[in-house]
């Protein structure tokens, strides 16, 4: 008999057997239908021996010092700021949109304060923000929206961002001085030997059990435990009753080159041609030393893996409705980025998971 039994081997779920095994001397059963641990973050060596993500790229970054040193009792870290470049106008240039990327675009050479004035003298008056075009053109001016943020928003999500909440573009900032970095957290870093490395000495406890290529259904009947602990979809764990949550997917295209480098940057974007969003080359992340390299190209589509809840209004309240039924649900804890239909980062997951620990623990 285990006290609880975890669906799901991802942060959410290695997170929350660790605290429960290590901390409270719970005996664990992690299941998870893939065939390794560490979820979307499962990093690997491929034929050549480069590590890469199979899920596309994950960089670490975070403000919580919690969070940080939560993790850094499975991992040395290696020091890494995440930079991309965007093809744009046959150039690559900066993104998030910066000094350089305005100067380098228009072959101008303003200052930060002439920047802030060229922004404001292209931006529209939008009267009340609520899409993601708004949120830009408002910053920016339509210019600039069209040339970085249209025609990608439109692959990636299969949708214009006038049809889009306001908070997928407001993630990304826009910056008047020339911090090319990526991400402005406080801890910037990956895990020096790689993702699922951090997951094994994570889950390497006597009391936590991993069972993989086990499906919640199939084994559900045939184990004994006390609490469940749910990171998959939630709509799938009460059988689609008011319908499917609606995702947005990825399809992977990795490949090995025989040359030493193969681009500018850790991540080039291509807002504006080829079907691909994005090109990234995984020697930049992990710091690997080695002959050839390795890349991978991100085609968004509909149909494959859950990747990124679609933020509208009408799955915002479809996902109320299967939260209610979730809250009336009683020894099932619904959590990570499926069980709770939010787009998360690592960090967040984490602090979402450390968080259901404190209050199981009580
Ligand atoms: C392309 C991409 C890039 C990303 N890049 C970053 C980044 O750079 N930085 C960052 O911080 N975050 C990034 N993220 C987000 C990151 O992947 C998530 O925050 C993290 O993986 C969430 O962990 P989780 O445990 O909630 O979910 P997951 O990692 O998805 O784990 C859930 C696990 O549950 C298993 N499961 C589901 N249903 C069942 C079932 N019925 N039975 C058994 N097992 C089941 C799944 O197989 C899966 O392994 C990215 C996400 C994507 C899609």
């Amino acid at each position: 008999m285990f006290d609880y039994l975890i669906v799901g081997a991802g942060f959410a779920g290695s997170v929350l057997a660790e605290r429960l095994a290590a901390d409270a001397g719970k005996r664990v059963l992690v299941v998870d239908r893939r065939p390794h641990i560490a979820g979307n973050a499962y990093d690997h060596y491929d034929d050549s021996g480069i590590l890469v993500h199979k899920y596309g790229p994950h960089i670490f970054h975070t403000n919580s010092s919690e969070v940080f040193d939560y993790l850094g009792r499975f991992t040395e870290w290696r020091a890494y700021e995440h930079r991309v470049l965007a093809s744009v106008d046959g150039q690559l240039v900066p993104v998030p949109i910066n000094l350089d990327t305005v100067n380098r675009l228009y072959g101008l050479r303003l200052s930060s304060s002439e920047l802030e004035q060229f922004f404001a003298e292209r931006a529209e008056r939008v009267e009340c923000v609520r899409t993601s075009e708004d949120v830009i053109v408002s910053r920016v001016g339509r210019e600039l929206y069209t040339k970085f943020f249209r025609n990608y928003t439109r692959k990636q999500w299969g949708l214009d961002p006038s049809e889009l909440d306001a908070s997928v573009t407001a993630r990304v900032p826009v910056r008047s001085n020339r911090d090319d970095r990526y991400f402005g957290d406080t801890y910037q870093a990956m895990p020096s030997r790689g993702y699922t490395r951090m997951f094994e000495r994570m889950l390497a406890h006597p009391n936590i059990k991993v069972m993989l290529n086990a499906d919640f259904r199939e084994i559900v009947g045939e184990v004994g435990y006390r609490e469940l602990i749910y990171t998959g979809p939630v709509d799938e764990y009460f059988d689609h009753r008011f319908g499917k949550l609606p995702y947005r997917s990825l399809r992977f295209r990795h490949e090995t080159v025989d040359k030493p480098v193969f681009q500018r940057a850790p991540v080039v974007n291509y807002p504006n041609e080829h079907p691909y969003t994005r090109i990234t080359e995984f020697k930049y992340l992990t710091g690997q030393d080695h002959g050839k390299t390795s890349v991978v190209y991100e085609y968004p589509c509909d149909d494959g893996d859950p990747y990124y809840p679609i933020p509208r209004p009408e799955n915002a309240e479809l996902y109320r409705r299967y939260k209610a039924l979730a809250d009336a649900t009683p020894g099932v804890h619904f959590v990570g980025r499926l069980g709770t239909y939010r787009y998360y980062n690592m960090d967040q997951v984490v602090a979402q998971a450390l968080t259901l620990y404190a209050r199981l623990r009580g």
